[in-house]
């Protein structure tokens, strides 16, 4: 997990909130989330935890997928 500088917004479009967490922009925008163009995406706690919620939901389908 990246560190981010302080004053660093949150890339989602419309949120102006300070970002959390700096992750690779294609699987940011593949949870589905609004990101501009850019090799980092800068995600906001809320934005985080959305970002965290979709993925959580993609890894249990690789897991299935493994024991299946
Ligand atoms: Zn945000």
């Amino acid at each position: 997990m990246g560190r981010i500088a302080k004053g660093v917004k949150c890339s989602v479009s419309g949120c102006d909130k300070e970002a959390a967490r700096s992750l690779p922009n294609p699987r940011v925008s593949a949870a589905g989330l609004k990101v501009g163009t850019g090799r980092r995406a800068f995600l906001c706690k809320d934005h985080y935890k959305e970002y965290k919620k979709k993925t959580k939901t993609e890894r249990k389908l690789e897991k299935w997928r493994h024991q299946g």
